[in-house]
């Protein structure tokens, strides 16, 4: 079948920036994809065309209360010279699944998939070569209708951008000190915790900037009813180590379901790792800390990968793991990982080529 995308090429084509130059998010490449949607319409003109700002009515829907989703993926430049999206199918069905809860329509998959590759294909000399070195794409939708009354929107526009985004260090981030927040929630039961969505990044920011004051990088987000239980560490999934095995909370509606994390899950399972999904005390953590069973703690998220975590603040203890360095698995599941992505290991199912047309 012939592809429905147009393409208007940008005239002149801007610098791309030097890899020492990258940091995550700050630089877009040449162009952008975009499809709208109208009731009785549905989504329509899928279209690569410059990047450039957009023209939205100060009375759009998004700008007064928040219908905006999005996803984040990246694509790698391998050793071999191909260029590889890490899991792409997961990630358009995550958006999918955050428009349904948003009140949103579902877009094609296919569609979505397509926007992917073609972008990346066309934008290709923004993704730099370096080892450690990625484009990000940030996927979106938000609700364009010019209506101030409160009911999901009749108009939304698809767009996709793209980010260079340099190195983490070289065996993944260095471990961070992290918060366990008794008085802040992230997300809760019955809530949207479980779709990405743009309310949840702003339901985050009071606490994490609470924990920078104190010295902590991110926060330890606890369930919402009792404040117990662990949830997700900044906007990663979290994993403990304690006696040999891997604890995780299970997937529910105020966790987000990470693709990193289902990828690590599947990974240690096929090692014979032993792993639990299931409610992690911050108790059983402090126990743990205690009695020198608590061996690593780790966070995982497009990002990253597998962010090291150093040590638990919680009620003026510090839990610390393996001495506040990244433990041996951390370390494993991060190049195991990344072989994958940068094409120095096989997998079929996860790295998508994206070839040139
Ligand atoms: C995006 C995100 C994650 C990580 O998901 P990945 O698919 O692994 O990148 C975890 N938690 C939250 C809250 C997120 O928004």
């Amino acid at each position: 079948m012939p592809s429905r995308i147009t393409v208007e090429r940008a005239s002149t084509l801007r610098p791309v920036p030097a890899a020492k130059d990258l940091s995550f998010g700050t630089q877009f490449s040449d162009h952008m994809f975009l499809m709208d949607y109208h009731e009785g319409q549905g989504w329509h003109d899928p279209r690569i065309v410059p990047y450039a700002d957009f023209h939205l009515s100060p009375a759009a829907c998004v700008l007064h209360y928040g219908q905006a989703i999005f996803d984040g993926l990246k694509a790698f430049r391998g050793d071999d010279g191909v260029v590889r999206l890490f899991r792409p199918e997961a990630h358009a069905a995550r958006l999918n699944r955050s428009a349904e809860r948003l009140c949103m329509p579902r877009l094609d998959p296919e569609i979505v998939l397509e926007s992917f590759q073609r972008l990346v294909d066309i934008d290709r000399r923004w993704i730099p070569t370096e080892r450690g070195t990625s484009i990000y794409l940030r996927p979106t939708v938000i609700a364009t209708e010019n209506f101030l009354g409160v009911r999901p929107a009749r108009s939304y526009r698809y767009f996709l951008i793209l980010s260079p985004v340099g190195a983490y260090y070289a065996e993944g981030s260095a471990p961070v000190r992290i918060l366990a927040s008794e008085d802040h929630t992230r997300a809760v039961r019955g809530g949207l915790g479980a779709a990405k969505t743009a309310a949840n990044y702003a339901a985050s920011l009071y606490a994490a900037e609470l924990a920078h004051k104190t010295g902590y990088t991110q926060v330890l987000w606890l369930d919402g009813v009792e404040h117990r239980y662990l949830e997700e560490v900044g906007t990663m999934n979290i994993m403990v180590k304690i006696g040999g095995k891997v604890l995780t909370p299970p997937l529910s509606d105020s966790i987000l379901a990470g693709v990193t994390r289902d990828s690590v899950l599947s990974l240690l399972r096929s090692w014979g790792v032993e792993v639990e999904e299931r409610p992690v005390a911050i108790d059983e953590i402090q126990a743990a800390a205690r009695n020198g069973s608590l061996e690593e703690i780790w966070g995982t998220g497009t990002a990253a990968v597998i962010s090291p975590v150093g040590e638990i603040g919680w009620r003026g203890e510090a839990l610390i793991a393996n001495d506040g360095k990244a433990g041996p698995l951390t370390r494993r599941l991060y190049d195991a990982i990344t072989a994958i992505q940068y094409g120095a290991a096989a997998h079929n199912d996860w790295a998508m080529p994206v070839l040139p047309r």
